[in-house]
């Protein structure tokens, strides 16, 4: 770690940072963003300014800087360019991308040049492998690079050191808001109930209309699940939340849709913000809340100006803050305030996103209690993922029957899938629910189809004969990731890249996941090189159910998954690869 003794002036920064947050160390992360942004990096002077300033240890300011990814302990260049380093866009070339820009800067990832005016890091997926290759420099995203793209961006950046050159010349996406600077291109290829939505203007004529009970109610007979993966009964999470004893109560919305391959939540938060922030005011009047969070991932940093930008027109009309309309001509008080993180893919769990919110280590804490009994700060807290809320006001407008309707019997409605990899529509398909495999490859026309990653790094990995399951959570379960992998590409490199995910994401806290997922990586390394036995395989399937069984959360829970499904699914593309010759071999792993 550099150490720079900061001046006069710049520990004065440092203090007014910690003072305009209240000296309050859990708005660490709003302090550690304000400070890297003026200096570019989290000097250790200024961690014990900070730990001095929130009366906090320095050992704690320290443990949480070094937790994220996305901040720096040592100087950086003037632009940090943060190449996507995800299989997709491994397979769009992101590799090539890498080699111009080591080429051109003259130095290598993980490096600064010279001159001071670029940093290199590689990082793992920023939601946009619709468009990979992709990467970030300063936040702004760049889409669909090629050598020759990344070569002018690079020569526009050092001629006239601008970052917001780079939107104007190389194509803005098709977002049209002024606040939103990127290229990204939103790809919506399928609408239904909730992508086909106009609310901007649509008031919450709805909270005049129902009780809290009423709402609670219309949740729950509606069937809605969470859209963020584990499929958890909205309804009865609220129920839950509502009938906690506490005086007050926390609503958290889960923007950080960090699952590999995953891309929906940034469509609906560019396209569809005011309807998922009056999902979020229904919740708070449902369960009496008087503050949300919108947690958002710090690769969608670009869209915080913006969604600034609607909470405030919101609490102009009346639609946050201290006095919004409800029932009986009463008013009730609920704001929301955004939590910008900071690269950790545990973070999208909830009590690790929790942790996040109250500036600590995004590290998961134990269960239970659960969130919804005891969260942020230890009071009833409500995490719903962005899907989720965005279903909300249509539930309360259309009523429980009509949703119920739609989907399956035990999954009800709509699911945003984003769809990646070989295709040739990859983007954002509203599908109802029981939708089969096949249909969607159909709709977006993937190309000679060998295998499909349903529900990103942690979900499963099948085959054709699986083709005809259904995407529902009485089957193949999605928190909204479908991968395609052509019979062109080499599927072990795909699990083998999963796993060097896990091992990269891993908190460290306990021990089968920060050490088991490193020899099941090694594991699969042997088999890659053709040096394992048929006993190897045996031993790394024991392995990986002992990291599932005894790991502390979701990511231990998971993590081995890539190699047992796609074992089940491709058993001869492993027995190919074992020392004893394949014909001899039963694989049936
Ligand atoms: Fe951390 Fe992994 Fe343990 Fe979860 S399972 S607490 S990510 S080490």
């Amino acid at each position: 770690m550099v150490d720079t003794t900061m001046n006069h002036e710049e520990q004065a920064f440092v203090v007014k940072v910690c003072h305009e947050f209240s000296n309050k160390a859990d708005r660490m992360m709003d302090i550690l963003w304000l400070i890297q942004d003026k200096f570019g990096y989290i000097s250790p002077s200024a961690m014990t300014t900070i730990a001095d300033t929130t009366h906090c240890s320095r050992v704690h300011v320290e443990g949480v800087v070094s937790f994220y990814d996305f901040f720096e302990t040592s100087p950086q260049g003037q632009f940090i360019i943060r190449l996507c380093d995800d299989i997709i866009d491994r397979h769009a070339g992101s590799k090539s991308i890498q080699h111009t820009l080591e080429e051109m800067l003259g130095i290598e990832v993980g490096e600064t040049t010279a001159d001071g005016l670029f940093s290199l890091h590689l990082t793992a997926c920023i939601g946009m492998s619709d468009q990979a290759p992709a990467a970030l420099i300063n936040g702004c995203v760049i889409t669909c690079l090629s050598p020759t793209k990344i070569g002018r961006i690079i020569r526009s950046l050092r001629k006239f050191q601008d970052i917001s050159r780079i939107v104007g010349k190389f194509g803005d996406g098709n977002n049209s808001h002024p606040l939103i600077a990127s290229m990204v291109t939103n790809n919506i290829k399928r609408k239904d109930i909730v992508l086909s939505q106009q609310r901007a203007n649509a008031g919450l004529k709805c909270l005049t209309q129902h009780s809290p009970e009423t709402i609670l109610e219309t949740v729950a007979l509606s069937g809605l699940r969470g859209r963020g993966g584990a499929g958890y009964l909205t309804g009865k999470k609220w129920r839950i939340a509502a009938q906690t004893k506490a005086t007050e109560r926390y609503i958290i919305c889960n923007a950080d849709e960090g699952e590999p391959g995953t891309f929906k939540d940034r469509v609906l938060l560019t396209e569809h913000a005011d309807l998922l922030f009056e999902g979020m005011t229904i919740a708070a009047y449902a369960v009496r809340s008087r503050n949300g969070i919108l947690y958002l991932r710090g690769e969608y940093r670009y869209l915080k100006p913006y969604l600034e930008s609607v909470l405030e027109q919101r609490r102009k009309a009346n639609l946050l803050g201290s006095a919004i309309p409800c029932k009986n001509g009463s008013t009730f008080a609920f704001d929301i305030r955004i939590q910008l993180g900071a690269g950790a893919y545990i973070c999208g769990e909830e009590s690790s996103l929790i942790s996040s919110c109250e500036g600590l280590r995004g590290e998961p804490k134990n269960r239970p209690p659960y969130p919804v009994v005891s969260g942020y700060m230890g009071l009833p807290t409500v995490v719903n993922n962005v899907e989720t809320l965005c279903n909300i006001p249509l539930i309360i407008d259309k009523g429980s029957d009509w949703f119920a309707s739609i989907g399956t019997t035990s999954s009800s409605g709509t699911k945003l899938i984003s769809i990646s990899g070989d295709c040739l529509r990859p983007g954002i398909y509203e599908i109802t629910m029981g939708v089969t495999v096949q249909k969607l490859l159909d709709m977006a026309g993937a190309e000679s189809p060998a295998a499909i990653q349903v529900g990103g790094a942690s979900g499963e990995m099948i085959g054709r004969i699986d083709f005809d399951r259904s995407l529902s959570y009485e089957d193949l379960s999605t928190a909204g990731a479908v991968m395609v992998f052509s019979e062109n590409r080499n599927l072990l490199d795909v699990v083998d890249y999963f796993l060097h995910f896990f091992v990269n994401e891993s908190c460290g806290y306990c021990t089968p996941c920060r050490v088991g997922n490193v020899f099941l990586k090694q594991g699969m390394e042997k088999i890659i090189q053709g040096q394992a036995e048929r006993a190897d395989i045996e031993q790394l399937k024991e392995l990986s159910q002992t990291i599932m069984a005894t790991s502390r959360c979701g990511l231990g829970h998971t993590s081995p998954k890539p190699f047992l499904t796609s074992l089940k699914s491709f058993p001869m593309v492993y027995a190919a690869l074992l020392k004893e010759h394949p014909d001899g071999l039963q694989a049936g792993f």
